[in-house]
């Protein structure tokens, strides 16, 4: 297909009806393919065929997908996952084996950190967090002979930190390693990490992918400029003969899409965090829209950090779109577009100032996501973080006074006035 800008793509890459076909993406809601001789079904086994065997491995609807993400992100091939949690794991898995190494920033959402940190550790994989914003020099010292991936997120969740993507991709390719970068927060709209230097991009697909809070998904989009063979010691997944396809080596043979490709033949055939037909035309279809939204979030982001930031009962906001940020230059170079729509901020008068605050707002919802088109808010300190004492959670950057807020595409005006009654409210 012909290349079009990029809100041309989220509308029409992926699907094209034929004469007569339906104009929308059909769910194509099946466990199984039929066939008409063993010839034929022997070459999907052998993967001398990329035609559908069997749902867990891949399905038509959710194929759509996986071409519509490659694409708006630049990439050669998406795996389409179970949840943004599955995405981050398979792509390790894919990489590293018991006995290998990864250096991560320590900047990364909370889920991540506990999937490295505690069941990454079990399998035998150890990881390594680094302050990103340290000095190159100091991130260096963090890399072994064992080191298979530097990872970080483009848009940190929850921090809010603008990843520096020339010092992270300089130390990748001095390491020889794949960098791999989780988009969730930022989306391809706002920022695509393949063109500034990552090889491997994921997502958690339930954010502003779908951006309607219909559905938990995932995704890995393959950059296809890795060089495996240049270091086949460190990877040999990727350039040995693999038993378990006849001694088939992927790279060699599948090149570009190699990753992508022994995703799907290895991770999703033995682990099965496949992504249903239902769930990938829910997050297709909101990916139609995704420039509008995402314009929208930024925007009331930015108005609403502004507002915050006036207000005599606010102590302090964080949002890398605004002036005075400590990211606003690294936002600037990374996110032209808009700082995306999560912010947050301090109300003055500590924990019980930020209990009241939330129960005093009326239009925004107090619920454990971002990425919806509805205003969103959470109070850490009293909610997810709830079982740490007061001073592990500011350890952990959990400020007792904390919100955080996902800005939504309501008008604007609305969003302010609900803040503003909820903050006259606070004693
Ligand atoms: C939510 C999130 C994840 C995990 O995704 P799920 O779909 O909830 O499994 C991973 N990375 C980031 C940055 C996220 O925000």
């Amino acid at each position: 297909m012909k290349d079009y800008r990029f809100e041309t793509e989220c509308i029409h890459a992926g699907y094209k009806a034929e004469s007569g076909q339906p104009q929308v993406l059909p769910i194509v809601q099946n466990t199984t393919y039929r066939y008409y001789n063993g010839e034929d079904v022997a070459k999907l086994f052998d993967l001398e065929s990329a035609d559908f065997m069997y749902s867990r491995l891949g399905s038509p609807t959710v194929s759509a997908l996986e071409e519509k993400m490659a694409k708006l992100e630049g990439g050669t091939a998406g795996i389409a996952t179970s949840a943004g949690q599955a995405a981050n794991l398979i792509t390790m898995l894919n990489i590293c084996q018991c006995g290998d190494h990864i250096v991560s920033s320590s900047a990364i959402y909370g889920g991540t950190h506990n999937l490295f940190n505690v069941t990454l550790k079990k399998m035998g994989i150890e990881t390594t967090f680094v302050d990103q914003d340290a000095p190159i020099e100091e991130i260096r010292k963090a890399f072994k002979p064992n080191t298979k991936a530097l990872f970080a997120e483009s848009l940190g969740n929850p921090a809010l930190c603008v990843l520096d993507f020339e010092k992270f991709s300089t130390l990748a390719k001095e390491a020889g390693v794949p960098l791999v970068v989780d988009n969730t927060l930022a989306s391809p709209y706002l920022c695509r990490p393949l063109e500034h230097g990552a090889d491997i991009v994921t997502h958690s697909t339930t954010k502003w992918a779908d951006g309607h809070a219909t559905s938990v998904g995932g995704m890995v989009v393959e950059g296809g400029n890795f060089d495996w063979n240049k270091y086949a010691d460190k990877f040999p997944g990727m350039v040995e003969p693999d038993e378990s396809y006849h001694g088939l080596k992927f790279y060699e043979k599948f090149g570009n899409t190699a990753f992508c490709t022994k995703l799907r033949a290895q991770m999703l055939r033995d682990l099965g965090c496949t992504m249903s037909p239902m769930n990938a035309w829910l997050t297709f279809q909101g990916l139609d829209t995704l420039p509008l939204r995402m314009e929208r979030h930024s925007e009331n982001a930015y108005k609403l950090a502004k507002f915050l930031e006036n207000h005599p009962k606010v102590d302090w906001v964080i949002y890398p779109g605004l002036e005075g940020n400590k990211h606003y230059e690294l936002a600037k170079k990374y996110l032209p577009k808009g700082a995306s729509g999560v912010l947050s901020f301090g109300v003055k008068g500590g924990r019980k100032a930020g209990e009241e605050f939330l129960e005093n707002l009326e239009l925004a919802s107090i619920v454990v996501h971002v990425g919806d088109i509805r205003t969103s808010v959470l109070h850490p300190a009293s909610t997810t973080h709830r079982q740490l004492s007061e001073e592990d959670q500011i350890k952990g950057g959990i400020r007792p006074e904390l919100i955080r807020v996902s800005v939504g595409c309501e008008s604007y005006e609305d969003i302010e006035a609900d803040f503003a009654q909820a903050l006259e409210k606070v004693k």
